[in-house]
């Protein structure tokens, strides 16, 4: 018994060193990526459940590495986040997703663009006004920006996340909770958030046709989000079965697979061609 705990030992922390050595590798690999152009960004659009037109476009970020190829958000922004790099990627995003919804206004293409945020982004004093520089430099109108939030924004400091909420909500910047129904913030916080849509987790979504208790969460969400006076949208909606549940239940928006993946900002404005109102 011995042996085998010492070899299962060294298997462990062999797994765990080969762990460390992927993340030095990115957080060394992330440091020349913003310099030498390697990101760039998908989006993906957001359609009004009511005559399914196109209302907005969540940015996504993307990012191929020469040698180690597509390497997803999924995996490199906790990376980003933990040796801070995320300040500045984050900021790159937002100048380059608010410089793209302006590009598209002066096309004719009027839509709200979602920007994920992360919470150390979100923590940081001077986030208002780094947004608010933005979008002035860029000449887009705060109403076209929202930012999504995860509810870990306000595990750090609650009172401090609701304090830059409401700043950000004096300018006109709309805010959504993104992941909604898979943190940890409590009802009574949500009260406070100057937020005005909820994005239902994807996770809820999958299994909504065929699963009682998803359906019963989703179908919760919807209705205290009615009653609170929040819009809702399903995240990865993949099937024409989901699309009708959701529409019964009087969910507002959509985004998944079924609608369209994230896209190349050129082949977005093809897709919005076809799903603008008349
Ligand atoms: P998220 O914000 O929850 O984004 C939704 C994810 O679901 C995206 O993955 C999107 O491509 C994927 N998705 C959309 N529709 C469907 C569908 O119908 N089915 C399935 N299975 N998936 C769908 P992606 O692009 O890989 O991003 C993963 C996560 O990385 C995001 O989750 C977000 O947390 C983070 N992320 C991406 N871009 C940024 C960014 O610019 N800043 C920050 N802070 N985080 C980002
Ligand atoms: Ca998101
Ligand atoms: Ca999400
Ligand atoms: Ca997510």
């Amino acid at each position: 018994a011995k042996k085998a705990g010492r070899s299962c030992f060294r298997f462990y922390t062999a797994a765990i060193q080969e762990k460390a050595s992927r993340h030095l590798q990115l957080v060394n690999a992330l440091r020349v990526a913003l310099e030498l152009q390697q990101f760039s960004i998908h989006y993906q659009p957001q359609l009004a459940m009511a005559g399914g037109q196109l209302v907005g476009a969540e940015a996504l970020l993307r990012w191929t590495h020469p040698e180690l190829g597509n390497i997803s958000p999924a995996e490199f922004i906790p990376v980003a986040e933990d040796c801070g790099l995320i300040l500045q990627l984050g900021e790159w995003v937002l100048r380059h997703a608010v410089r793209q919804a302006r590009q598209w206004r002066d096309q004719g293409l009027a839509l709200v663009m979602a920007v994920n945020l992360s919470a150390v982004q979100f923590r940081q004093p001077d986030l208002p006004a780094l947004v608010a520089r933005i979008l002035q430099e860029e000449g887009l109108p705060a109403s076209a920006l929202e930012l999504e939030l995860t509810e870990g924004v306000a595990m750090y400091d609650p009172q401090q996340a609701i304090a830059v909420m409401n700043v950000l909500h004096e300018q006109g910047v709309r805010m959504s909770i993104d992941d909604f129904g898979t943190g940890y913030s409590s009802l009574n916080l949500l009260k406070q958030f100057r937020v005005y849509k909820l994005k239902i987790d994807q996770s809820f979504i999958r299994d909504i046709v065929t699963d009682p208790e998803d359906r019963a969460i989703v179908a919760a969400i919807i209705h205290m989000a009615e009653k609170l006076g929040l819009l809702t949208i399903a995240e990865g909606v993949e099937t024409a079965e989901q699309h009708s549940w959701l529409r019964a239940q009087g969910c507002n928006e959509l985004q998944g697979y079924l609608f369209s993946r994230p896209l190349p900002a050129d082949a977005f404005a093809v897709y919005a061609q076809q799903h603008q109102p008349a």
